[in-house]
């Protein structure tokens, strides 16, 4: 009897172990995902590079990050608002929208009081390519032609949708007005399939570098006082150039005008979660700004101060304060 009662004890005393070690695991190991857009944008090797950095340091906080591709802006504020990601890249016009449920939010699940901005990305002008022989000069000249609007749940659908709008077009006033991802537009064009596609992406990207070296095609301007009157009035839209000679096919500059892209979370994502992944992001800041050259000329103070519409979260603002680039 003794000895095996002596041996029960220690199998229970095991089993606790054994149950101890596995919430310890459980606790060290908390996993993050955040949300990007389409492999061939710069949301993805930019949600990649944050990761990576976040990565480095897992053995002291225990938070795996994974990167995740995803259909765009809209689609990550909605899987934020349903707990199924972490943290999203969405354009600061998206951001706004959800934050204060205006434009396509106002009908859809109204505003979205949970949003939190973390900090502010790259510049993201709305890029339009079309193929050089269909002789698109202008936005006007796309209607009436074949051209791609993006994929529903994308930052391009949605800014394109209200720049549709504002010309008093309709999407049958295009030849055909196609829905594809980021991904299959260059190949859309070069096969004839489609004249133009307009992407909200940052600079240089690699589909518009597929789009352009495949295929002879140029990037189309987007000004005049239709786009004046939304920069005029909406703080976050800005005219924007793209450089002349990024691009094969494109050697002056381009003026358009954009948005910029933001890192955005939810209030119920825990202060330290967040605060680790904004301490690896600028605890690195040089290592974060060579890992793709739209970053390149990222400042910490205009990260913190520009495009984020919705509350900064604590636990950013909780390393901002260390840093003194917050109050
Ligand atoms: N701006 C695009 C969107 O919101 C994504 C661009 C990118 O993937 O870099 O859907």
């Amino acid at each position: 009897m003794k000895s095996n009662r002596t041996i029960g004890l220690g199998v229970a005393a095991a089993m606790l172990g054994t149950l101890m070690a596995g919430a310890a695991t459980a606790q060290e190991q908390r996993f993050v995902s955040v949300g990007t857009g389409g492999v061939t944008g710069v949301y993805y090797p930019v949600g990649g590079a944050m990761c990576r950095l976040m990565n480095q340091t897992r053995r002291e906080h225990g938070i795996r990050c994974s990167v995740e591709s995803t259909g765009g802006s809209v689609f990550n504020v909605n899987a934020i608002k349903g707990g199924d990601l972490e943290f999203g890249v969405v354009q600061s016009d998206v951001q706004y929208n959800a934050y204060n449920g205006e434009g396509s939010f106002a009908q859809e699940g109204g505003p979205h009081a949970d949003l939190r901005s973390v900090f502010s990305l790259h510049a993201e002008p709305l890029t339009v390519v079309a193929r050089a022989e269909a002789g698109i000069n202008s936005f006007e000249e796309l209607r009436g032609k074949r051209v791609n609007i993006g994929n529903p749940g994308s930052g391009q659908r949605a800014l394109m949708d209200i720049l549709i709008a504002e010309y008093g077009w309709t999407n049958a006033d295009f030849a055909l007005a196609s829905e594809l991802a980021p991904a299959e537009q260059a190949s859309a064009l070069c096969d004839n399939n489609i004249d133009a596609f307009a992407y909200t992406v940052g600079h240089p990207a690699g589909a518009i570098e597929e789009a352009t070296t495949t295929c002879d095609s140029v990037i189309v301007p987007v000004e005049g006082e239709i786009v004046d009157k939304l920069v005029e009035e909406n703080p976050y839209y800005f005219t924007a150039v793209i450089p002349g000679g990024m691009y094969r096919g494109t050697d002056e500059d381009v003026n358009t005008f954009g948005v910029g892209a933001t890192l955005v979370t939810s209030a119920n994502v825990p202060d330290d979660v967040v605060y680790t992944l904004v301490k690896a992001v600028f605890d690195n800041f040089d290592s974060f700004k060579s890992l793709h050259p739209a970053l390149a000329n990222l400042e910490p103070e205009e990260m913190i101060s520009q495009g984020n519409s919705a509350p900064m979260h604590p636990g950013a603002e909780q390393y901002y304060r260390e840093k003194g680039w917050l109050e």
